[in-house]
């Protein structure tokens, strides 16, 4: 029987452990933290009975990830359960109005009035099409396209930068709620590429939705957890790997790492061509968390925000792009962009009685060493009038304390790494397997490969399918 360590058990961890056991590779996974799960954790972080997402809140990739539905896989058959806010994602502007997005492409399109048509014209043949374009999408860039044709039509606008887009919507509530999903990506907004990301985010809601699971986002690491034990794979916590010759004896080693983290555990091991790209990779701005607990939830102007999982705070178009260049210029903005989720509202079992766990994180610079509590309350206060006064408890996570979590998290980079238009497409090296680190065997699975950030597994899924054909 073929044997495999991964090492480190994020989400993409998790997904490739499970993946090669359920495949019939003997696989053994190690753990730095106490925890298992990386960025899919949760726990009562405010108020007993209030259940905080720690990192990832939101799954509009995970829930047709092959990470999660690929036969062997299956996780809902080890208790994953989706739920979905009745809208799904918010952007509020001054003055009480903003921008709705559902998972229906025409009752978005329909809320969005003058600009509807325009929405429906971008995001419409790319959502109906999603199945069909993850098979290219969620691949590495330089491959042959399966669905050329389907690729274009969302390659070419994904290819402006937000602004661009995001202003032919054509009224300010649509570019605003481009802008919001845009920002994802953490990258200046004027830049080419940077609609990528919000493209995929808002096709793969107008297919899916931006369900939670059910219990936290720590039930996706439990499920995961159970396909590798179901398949007699071991998972060891609380050990820190430094160097690769520390590793029990395999026949493939999967490291959910950065490139950081590969260049220290795997030192004179890397073709110098591959330390040399690791040791360029580029690290994005922070994360300063927020969560809170707060009464009867927040009193936001904008109606439909009160029931969206998601809350965008951040203003305008403009207003937006100005804060994603501040802090890729390492500046804090006055004003930054805010990511508010209200997971409970899909999942109620999260809140006890009227008393609700409120997530939110604002863009920083790269390990921002300030307070932001005060600017992330005082943006939220713009758009929900009296919400200070409704905060019960709350608990603040700098970018020094989410790095000291978890070391993918570099300076507070939640991404595991900067979106330049390099980066998007190609990461975390120019190669065709950008999963091999060029040492036979030794592979990397993290957020630093394609496609990317998010806790949908998708990467440690294409790295055990590269790591199987050597095997
Ligand atoms: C505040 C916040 C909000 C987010 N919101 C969302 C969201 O709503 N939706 C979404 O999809 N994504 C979200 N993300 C991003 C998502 O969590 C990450 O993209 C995802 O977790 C990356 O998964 P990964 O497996 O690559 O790495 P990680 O989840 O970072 O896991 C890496 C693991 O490796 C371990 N490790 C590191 N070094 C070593 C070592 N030397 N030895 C052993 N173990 C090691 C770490 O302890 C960690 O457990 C968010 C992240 C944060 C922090």
């Amino acid at each position: 029987m073929p044997s495999a360590v991964v090492v480190g058990s994020g989400p993409n961890g998790l997904a490739c452990a499970a993946t090669l056991a359920s495949r019939g590779v003997e696989v053994t996974v190690i753990e730095a933290e106490g925890e298992i799960g990386g960025g899919t954790q949760s726990a009562e972080l405010t108020e007993q009975g209030l259940l905080h997402d720690v990192c990832s809140a939101t799954h509009p990739m995970a829930v047709s990830s092959p990470a999660v539905i690929a036969p062997g896989l299956e996780l809902e058959r080890h208790g994953l359960e989706w739920a979905w806010s009745e809208v799904d994602l918010a952007h509020p502007l001054d003055g009480g109005g903003g921008g709705t997005m559902l998972r229906s492409l025409e009752a978005t399109a329909a809320g969005l009035g003058a600009a509807g048509k325009r929405w429906r014209q971008v995001f419409g043949p790319p959502s109906q099409s999603y199945d069909t374009l993850t098979e290219d999408i969620y691949h590495p860039l330089i491959h042959f396209p399966r669905h050329p044709l389907r690729l274009a039509r969302f390659g070419l606008p994904a290819a402006l930068p937000a602004t661009v887009l995001g202003g032919r919507l054509g009224t300010p509530e649509a570019a605003a709620l481009f802008a919001g999903v845009a920002a994802h990506s953490y990258s200046r907004l004027d830049l080419p590429l940077s609609s990528a990301i919000g493209m995929a985010l808002v096709c793969s809601g107008h297919a899916y939705g931006w369900p939670v699971a059910k219990g936290g986002s720590v039930a996706l690491a439990n499920a995961w957890a159970s396909v590798i034990r179901e398949h007699g794979g071991r998972i060891e916590t609380g050990r820190r790997v430094r160097s690769l010759d520390e590793l029990p004896g395999a026949d493939a080693v999967v490291l959910d790492l950065t490139p950081r983290g590969v260049l220290e555990v795997a030192g004179e091991k890397l073709p110098s061509r591959v330390a040399r790209s690791y040791r360029r990779y580029k690290y994005g701005p922070g994360a300063f968390k927020l969560d809170l607990a707060v009464q009867d939830g927040v009193p936001w102007t904008m109606e439909a925000a009160r029931r969206a999982g998601t809350v965008h705070v951040g203003g305008s178009l403009e207003e937006v792009a100005a804060a994603e260049a501040e802090v890729n210029r390492g500046r804090m903005p006055q004003r930054p962009f805010i990511l508010v989720g209200q997971q409970y509202l899909a999942d109620p079992g999260r809140s006890r009685g009227d008393l609700h766990p409120v997530w939110a994180y604002a863009h920083v610079p790269s390990g921002y060493g300030g307070d932001a509590t005060g600017v992330i309350l005082d943006q939220i206060e713009r758009f929900a009038p009296g919400f200070r006064e409704r905060i019960v408890a709350q608990t603040a996570t700098t970018t020094a304390e989410i790095e000291a979590r978890n070391a993918n998290f570099v300076g507070g980079d939640i991404l595991g790494g900067a979106n330049t238009p390099l980066q998007t497409m190609l990461r975390p090296r120019i190669h065709p397997v950008p999963y091999w680190t060029g040492i036979p065997g030794v592979f990397i699975c993290s957020a630093a490969t394609p496609p990317g950030a998010g806790a949908h597994g998708i990467n440690g899924f294409n790295a055990a399918e590269a790591a199987l054909r050597t095997l």
